[in-house]
């Protein structure tokens, strides 16, 4: 068996697919079960398009999901160059994959490789969601809202006719009497109706958000970019910068042709007219320099837990102020250095910098490095420019533990070192920084 087919094979030990598939096979039990004695098949035609939708959605719903795991998002060649050496100051390097990152890609942590077009890793795949997959994880979710809409009608028509058997009796109604209940078939049509409605409801939502990307042309991570490009536009004063046009929608149709009918390399993509191959990443690159010169040097003065309500070890007022964001948070031990990226009256955003003695004993504590702390436990380090080598900026807040590496960029150092730090830089609130001299 080959390599690459062990490691798709391997997906499926995780407890997405496996949570998934297991709840699949109780449903379409169930249903099977139930749909028997509601509506047997081979008693009419009627009956005959039921069963036969039954297991069309079936195989449709495990058909695409198993594409969309083993196919996968499609991987950016480890150790990849652009053609032209000079456009390789227009990209970012991934250190984990050792090259670097062609527009539209980005580092998925899990997967551990930068992914093409990538728009979401997803834990019930396995894998990504990406350029190769995107159609087929589309599909994957159109059937399983359709299964779960015809196995929740079924049940729900035979747990009434079992529980008006009787009644079905008296009335002299035989031939509706049919369905026989039993607290084990009671117990797995309860426990189906509730998968179905659960999982129904959320893939509504995936789905939308899938075809919303489509239509678009955009992905999650994009739509992230093409925001924090407006809000630097807002924030630059006389506004010099050029306006930022999101180089890939072509269109509806085209964009829809793009990702169900795929072609192409999925390194160089259609652009919009004024637009290059390199629009977004330039931008990418000055948001990236632009979050360098907010980054400030923190030093821990006091321990942090780590606890999202650290009450005990911070008093009340700190808890009662925390971060509305579901961002990690990160304990800290005295000595320690941050690189502090967002600023709240109670609590700071940063990344603790990992110590050369950590590094080298290959001793790297638990938990996260990046995430929020009580702003009480450390304290701004004056004179020394801050650089975060680290930066993981193209995606929201929310999904940065879930997408990203952060040991995998490197980007325009030379230009950042060179940068001086305006003294007088604002926090984010407006407020003037308090800064501790130590
Ligand atoms: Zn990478
Ligand atoms: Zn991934």
């Amino acid at each position: 068996m080959s390599c690459d087919l062990v490691d798709d094979l391997r997906r499926f030990l995780h407890w997405g697919p496996i949570t998934l598939l297991s709840l699949t096979l109780v449903v379409t039990w169930t249903v099977i079960e139930m749909n028997s004695m509601w509506w047997t098949p081979g008693q009419s035609l009627g009956s005959a398009v039921n069963y036969t939708l039954i297991w069309l959605h079936t195989f449709g719903t495990l058909y695409n999901f198993i594409k969309a795991l083993m196919v996968g998002p499609g991987y950016i060649p480890l150790q990849w160059y652009p053609k032209r050496v000079k456009d390789t100051e227009y990209l970012q390097f991934c250190l984990r994959c050792d090259g670097y990152k062609a527009p539209r890609s980005h580092h998925c942590r899990r997967c551990d490789r930068c992914v093409i077009k990538m728009d979401h890793h997803c834990p019930w795949i396995n894998t990504c969601v990406g350029w190769s997959n995107q159609a087929s994880f589309v599909y994957f979710l159109l059937f399983f809202l359709s299964a779960s809409i015809h196995g929740s009608t079924i049940i729900i028509c035979a747990v009434i006719r079992g529980l008006g058997k009787r009644w079905f009796i008296k009335q002299g109604l035989h031939h509706m009497a049919t369905v026989h209940l039993t607290p084990s078939n009671l117990m797995a049509c309860v426990v189906s109706l509730g998968v179905t409605t659960g999982t129904g409801l959320a893939s509504i939502k995936l789905l939308y958000m899938q075809l919303k990307v489509i239509v678009k042309n955009q992905t999650e991570i994009e739509s992230w970019i093409v925001k924090k490009a407006g809000f630097r536009r807002n924030a630059y004063p006389g506004n010099r910068i050029r306006p930022f046009v999101f180089p890939y929608n072509l269109g509806w149709r085209s964009n829809c042709r793009e990702v169900f009918f795929a072609t192409g390399d999925g390194i160089s993509w259609p652009v919009l007219p004024g637009c290059n191959q390199y629009t977004i990443t330039r931008e990418q690159l000055e948001q990236k320099k632009d979050k360098r010169a907010r980054t400030r040097s923190y030093r821990c003065i006091r321990p942090a837990t780590g606890h999202w309500l650290p009450f005990i070890s911070q008093g009340v007022w700190t808890s009662l102020n925390i971060p509305c964001t579901d961002d990690p948070r990160i304990s800290l031990q005295p000595e320690d250095l941050i690189q502090v990226t967002r600023i709240q009256e109670h609590w700071l955003y940063g990344e603790r910098v990992i110590s050369e003695e950590e590094k080298e004993q290959g001793m790297r504590r638990k938990g996260a490095i990046r995430g929020w702390f009580p702003s009480r436990c450390a304290v701004e380090i004056l004179g020394e420019e801050s650089y975060n080598e680290e930066d993981n900026d193209d995606v929201a807040p929310d999904q940065k533990e879930e997408l990203v590496d952060t040991k995998c960029e490197k980007t325009c150092e030379e230009s950042n070192q060179n940068r001086k730090i305006p003294r007088d830089f604002p926090s984010p609130d407006g407020k003037p920084r308090k800064r501790v001299r130590i």
